[in-house]
């Protein structure tokens, strides 16, 4: 069995976890001998950025140490056992940006990406050859090899100007606190899908939508050019799960995003602005798992409510496994 997953970064990749665990698969690395089962993570770049001459992906290599057993998994993002030198002498050079978390292990893996991107391959290449060493057991897919980067418009706070800053800004240095008047995917409008991602999600006996942010993770891969209609033509059910429990995101900022593009934080309302296969004109849904005790009423869209919270890697395997069937195949 095929499953295609679309993951942001800590959300995505602790759901991630507990999928490979529901497919009988180790949940960190590569277990011995053969699986029937296979997972493509198609996975958000737009929060990608250039800093001190280094590219960054965020959320792949949140991915990428989770199933890997490199995480700090306290933190949720960066290297286990990280040390934050190069960060501290980098601002006693006074050199910005000085708020953003360059642990020196994960530099490491920095350099070596920027390294092979200056010499001319592709993201998704430099990402096999991170994985080498990973071993994450799933095939992580950049949403696009292209250059994508959410942008933010904002007031800025002295000023009072409006002006667009990248989302590591906002997130970040502002802890989404800023009110966001747009949220744009900038270069999506260009790029296309990665190598493998239409065809990942054309040939997959299921389709799901981790509970990663609805608009800047789901909803930026969602951006690029026809990854929405390869959902809707897939002969897959497509299920997503909600991030949004008790009318709150679990973790992180997601309400501030959902209200920068005018929805509200209800499981209810994010599968509303996911919208049917069936009836709507560009909706993605055939199911949608929200937390026990939250309802959602979504036209032509099948909603089941179970437990949503990721709190350990059985917790999630149950998660993925309600999504599997509600997806219509079940796990031998
Ligand atoms: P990011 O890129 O690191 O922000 O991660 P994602 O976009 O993949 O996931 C972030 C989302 O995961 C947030 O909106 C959270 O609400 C959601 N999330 C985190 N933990 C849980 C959980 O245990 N259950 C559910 N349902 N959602 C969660
Ligand atoms: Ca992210």
């Amino acid at each position: 069995m095929k499953v295609v997953v679309f993951v942001g970064g800590v959300g995505g990749a602790r759901f991630l976890l507990g999928l490979k665990a529901a497919l009988g698969l180790s949940p960190v690395g590569v277990a011995d001998g053969e699986s029937p089962h296979e997972v493509v993570a198609v996975v958000n770049t737009g929060d990608d950025v250039w800093m001190h001459g280094l590219r960054i992906t965020p959320d792949l290599d949140t991915c990428m140490y989770t199933l890997g057993g490199g995480i700090d998994s306290e933190r949720g993002w960066g290297r286990a056992g990280e040390s934050w030198t190069v960060k501290e002498e980098l601002a006693k050079y006074g050199a910005d940006p000085t708020w953003f978390g360059l642990g020196d292990r994960d530099i490491a893996t920095h350099l070596v990406r920027s390294r092979m991107l200056r010499a001319g391959y592709p993201l998704s290449a430099v990402v096999e050859a991170l994985c080498d060493r990973w071993r994450p057991g799933v095939a992580l897919l950049p949403m696009t090899d292209d250059r994508v980067e959410t942008h933010v418009v904002i007031d800025e706070p002295e000023s009072g100007e409006r002006k667009a800053v990248h989302f590591q800004e906002w997130w970040v240095r502002h802890r989404a606190e800023l009110p966001a008047h747009a949220i744009v995917p900038v270069g999506a409008e260009e790029a296309k899908p990665g190598p493998g991602v239409l065809e990942a999600i054309a040939s997959a006996d299921a389709v799901l939508l981790a509970p990663s942010n609805p608009v800047v993770s789901v909803g930026t891969i969602l951006s690029v050019p026809g990854v929405r209609a390869a959902l809707r033509e897939t002969a897959a059910g497509v299920v997503g799960l909600s991030p949004i429990v008790g009318g709150k995101p679990v973790r992180g900022f997601a309400d501030a995003c959902l209200t920068a593009i005018g929805v509200d934080s209800t499981a209810e309302a994010v599968g509303r602005h996911y919208g049917a296969r069936k009836s709507s004109q560009d909706g993605i849904l055939d199911g949608w798992l929200v937390h026990e005790g939250d309802a959602a009423d979504v036209p032509g869209v099948t909603v089941r409510s179970v437990p949503l919270l990721m709190s350990d890697v059985d917790a999630t395997a149950a998660m993925a496994r309600a999504a599997l069937e509600l997806a219509g195949v079940t796990v031998g």
